[in-house]
């Protein structure tokens, strides 16, 4: 083997030696659920398809008449020739979904949070975070060459005192915080961080990847939850969640997104959105404007899912969305009762350190709309035989 490669075959031995080693399982189906997963069929706890729009008829509709006219890829990155009438309808449709000026579309959410941050501070500039903030917020940060000053989880208080402390040594200030935090399901007070954030002179950014589709008026987002329109300068989110196909979307002020245009570097560096997302994209929030019957069923399934499970005597956690934890405690047992869940038909993820604290270990479910009430029960029946097998309940 070639010697300079050699560590890499070392830490792979660390990874599997501390049970952090992913063991990736595949798909054999399209994303319900249900799934064919590594040959088997089992009932779906673990995807963000929250409004069983991955594939959805309507969606797959409007991708191929889409393609027909327009093609497969962008070929392009939007400032030289990448910019299909597609992506402007897109964008105009999004922004007024939100009820806001303006928005623009990146390749995905992880991108639109690496075009934003580095966008808006640099080096002389601070950026204050919620220490639970996603990666793709870390590493934009990280990018920017700004000072990170880390809040408490959740804590209006503590970013105040924050705030306090720090803010007046910078020139420009940036606050973030993930809209639904996707370990625990609980949602950011983003009415009490508006009220804050203020006085301070900084910008209001919210990362809305899991209440895109999920929270607000017929799954309008975080900032029509709080009625925040016009009051959060930028609401990052992705397209890859409740909207059921790859891409990102930065919604807000105007002049934000006329900046990221100019400056976003994902946006200037890296090719369009294919066409068949943008144009599913837009199927979607035609289906989203015409009802609430999806976003409606998806709260009722988790409303009903999480009551149940409370009956049965799991603890389910802080969870305010659809976003399920059931807390195990230690890893091994998370691990173990993943296990036992797939064996008898249930594919639902454990999660443990480091992405969740030590002792905080769980199962992570994700309702969707897509399940009927007997899968629900399905599910049900298989947690209360396994939790029994184990001790849990
Ligand atoms: C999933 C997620 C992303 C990444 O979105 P992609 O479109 O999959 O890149 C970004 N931010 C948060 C908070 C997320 O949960």
């Amino acid at each position: 083997m070639a010697k300079q490669l050699e560590w890499i075959e070392k830490e792979l031995d660390n990874l599997k030696e501390a049970g952090l080693y992913n063991r990736i399982r595949t798909l054999d189906s399209p994303q319900g659920a249900w799934l064919v997963v590594d040959g088997k069929r089992v009932l779906n706890f673990c995807s963000n398809n929250y409004l069983g729009l991955a594939n959805h008829p309507r969606l797959l509709e409007a991708a191929r008449k889409a393609m027909e006219k327009y093609g497969l890829g962008p070929a392009a990155v939007r400032t030289i020739a990448g910019t299909m009438e597609l992506h402007l309808e897109f964008e105009e449709r999004m922004a007024k979904f939100k009820k806001v000026d303006s928005s623009i579309s990146l390749q995905s959410g992880f991108n639109a949070n690496l075009a934003t941050i580095p966008a808006l501070v640099g080096k002389e500039d601070v950026i204050f975070s919620d220490e639970l903030n996603h990666a793709s917020i870390i590493d934009g940060s990280r990018l920017s060459g700004a000072q990170i000053v880390r809040y408490a989880h959740c804590d209006p208080a503590d970013l105040k005192r924050q705030l306090d402390q720090h803010r007046q040594k910078f020139p420009r200030a940036l606050v973030i915080t993930d809209g639904v935090f996707s370990m625990d399901g609980d949602i950011a007070p983003l009415d009490q961080i508006y009220e804050i954030v203020q006085n301070y002179e900084a910008v209001l950014m919210v990362d809305d990847a899991h209440g895109e589709g999920v929270l607000g008026q017929g799954g309008r987002g975080i900032v029509d939850h709080f009625h925040l329109h016009g009051k959060v300068d930028i609401e990052v989110g992705t397209l890859s969640k409740a909207f059921g196909v790859v891409g990102g979307v930065v919604a807000g002020n105007p002049l934000v997104v006329e900046w990221l245009r100019q400056r976003g570097r994902p946006f200037l560096f890296s090719s369009a959105m294919t066409v068949p997302d943008t144009a599913a994209c837009i199927a979607a929030l035609d289906l989203l404007e015409e009802s609430t019957e999806l976003v409606d069923r998806l709260w009722e399934n988790a409303r009903y899912f999480k009551a149940e499970m409370k009956t049965l005597g799991f603890d389910t956690g802080l969870s305010a969305t659809p976003i399920t934890p059931v807390m195990l405690g230690e890893a091994p047992l998370a691990q173990q009762f993943s296990r036992e869940l797939f064996d008898n038909g249930v594919f639902a993820m454990a999660i443990g350190f480091p992405t969740v604290p030590r002792g905080k270990a769980r199962i992570r479910v994700m309702i969707s709309a897509a399940h009927e009430r007997a899968d629900l029960d399905r599910g049900l029946e298989v947690f209360k035989q396994v939790g029994k097998n184990l001790g849990v309940i």
